[in-house]
């Protein structure tokens, strides 16, 4: 199947930096720390959401359709990502937001939603009740009998296609840091974490942590587990414990933690995911539970759009 080429040929191959930051607290418990920054992989679509796109938009043209149908929340990244996309690539967009009280009600609309629709989505609300029956087989029906022309994408845009988005990050990375020994993502779905552990170098020893922003990420493992398969692969967990109050929520302490971070190192990160991923990272290293010696990467995998927002504030 071409599309599991390595390197596909219509899909340039993307290299973002791979950049070493310095603390000295690094020092005391003698690790390096980098950070890949995929949040710089594209102007547009930065992130993850980008790599989950790339093949499901060639499969759409693939199959003949002219539009592209998703679910997401108000905040949602791969909304915006969809809408962009859509646009950039010349299909009709159509987003399946959650929650019905922002109906006709344009002026209330944040500026993703404002953004998305700017770029041509049609932003469709639908009552909490419809939205949480958007993976069930009915609801998929209906929808796509009514909406013949649309490549349905699932929420989060995690699919097969989104998982193997990641197998070029890994090539990039494996070639920029081949000795590294932990990798900390965040998660939503699980789509990123899947792949990146899909696709790490198994032949070397490895820790991948994805870290849950939604409370009660162990909820997630099955799904996760089917989209990594069966193969043999590099050791993953995944750390629920640092939600910090659930999706959306940032306390105090993490949005010191953020600001801090920021002025330090000269690198942006977002309310909803990065930050908790950074904030996981601190807390296993004071904790002792990365050895001597270690090389840890810090997936950034975008978001930034979502600052403008003021999710953080929240
Ligand atoms: C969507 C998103 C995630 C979560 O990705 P999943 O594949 O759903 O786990 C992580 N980070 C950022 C910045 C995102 O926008």
């Amino acid at each position: 199947m071409p599309i599991l080429a390595k390197t596909h040929p219509e899909v340039p191959e993307i290299t973002t930096p791979l950049v070493r930051i310095r603390d000295p607290l690094f020092d005391d418990f003698d690790i390096q720390v980098y950070i890949k920054r995929e949040e710089l992989n594209h102007p547009h679509i930065q992130g993850n959401k980008w790599h989950k796109l790339k093949f499901n938009l060639k499969a759409a043209q693939k199959e003949g359709k002219t539009a592209l149908l998703t679910f997401g929340g108000a905040y949602s990244n791969h909304i915006a990502a969809t809408a962009y996309a859509g646009k950039a690539h010349g299909f009709n967009t159509i987003g399946l937001i959650r929650g019905d009280e922002l109906e006709n009600r344009p002026e209330r609309w944040n500026k993703t939603l404002q953004n998305a629709h700017a770029n041509g989505m049609k932003l469709a609300f639908i009552s909490r009740r419809d939205y949480r029956r958007k993976a069930q087989a009915d609801f998929i029906k209906s929808l796509k009998s009514e909406y013949p022309q649309a490549y349905l994408l699932p929420e989060g845009g995690s699919n097969p296609l989104a998982i193997m988005g990641f197998q070029t990050v890994m090539q990039d990375l494996e070639r920029q840091c081949p000795s590294w020994t932990h990798l900390y993502t965040p998660v939503g779905t699980g789509g990123t974490l899947a792949g990146l552990v899909r696709y790490a170098d198994n032949t070397r020893p490895r820790n991948v942590r994805g870290v849950t922003v939604l409370k009660k990420g162990e909820h997630l493992l099955p799904q996760i587990q089917s989209w990594i398969g069966t193969d043999p692969v590099v050791n993953w967990s995944l750390l629920t414990d640092y939600h910090d109050g659930g999706y959306g929520k940032l306390s105090t302490p993490l949005k010191a933690l953020k600001s801090d971070f920021e002025r330090r190192f000269q690198i942006r990160l977002d309310p909803v995911y990065t930050i908790k991923m950074l904030a996981a990272f601190y807390d296993e290293l004071q904790k002792g539970l990365l050895p001597a010696g270690s090389k840890v990467i810090l997936m950034h995998t975008g978001g930034l759009q979502g600052n403008s927002d003021g999710f953080s504030a929240r």
